[in-house]
């Protein structure tokens, strides 16, 4: 006897928005953007993935507390120093070797289950876009809701 889940897509055009950075590990708190999204596509039970297409920014989750999010900079400056040579910036031109880097160990893409129409997330636990681009960007953030049956 196998184990089977269907996996129903709700499409929907309008699955997307937009969200303006400063770069330079700039920190936006989407949870709101992407439950508001949730909540319109009426689906109760199944899979939210949340995704920002491009190679300089990263997707996770964080309690968003400002001193939180500070020491959160820090250790990532540290763990991919921006002050050091880069075979990728001696390649080309943009000097943005770390944030490529960033992005590879943070992923940018996440899924939150969804329980009961609502993101299954911890009270302290806010869903974060970073930007790890050493300029000031526009992302398009993709979301995509799995029910599941
Ligand atoms: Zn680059």
């Amino acid at each position: 006897m196998g184990f089977l889940v269907w996996l129903k897509m709700k499409y929907n055009k309008k699955m997307r928005f937009k969200i303006s950075t400063k770069g330079f590990n700039d920190v936006v708190d989407i949870t709101d953007k992407v439950s508001e999204i949730l909540k319109k596509s009426k689906i109760k039970e199944g899979l939210c993935l949340i995704s920002c297409p491009g190679s300089t920014c990263g997707i996770t989750t964080i309690e968003a507390e400002p001193n939180l999010i500070e020491d959160f900079k820090e250790f990532l400056e540290k763990l991919v120093p921006s002050n050091r040579p880069y075979r990728h910036d001696q390649t080309w031109g943009e000097r943005n070797a770390p944030s490529h880097i960033r992005s590879a160990l943070i992923k940018p893409f996440l899924t939150v289950p969804i329980e009961e129409g609502n993101l299954v997330l911890g009270t302290w636990q806010q869903i974060i876009l970073i930007d790890f681009d050493n300029r000031p960007r526009e992302r398009e953030i993709v979301v995509k809701v799995l029910e599941t049956k």
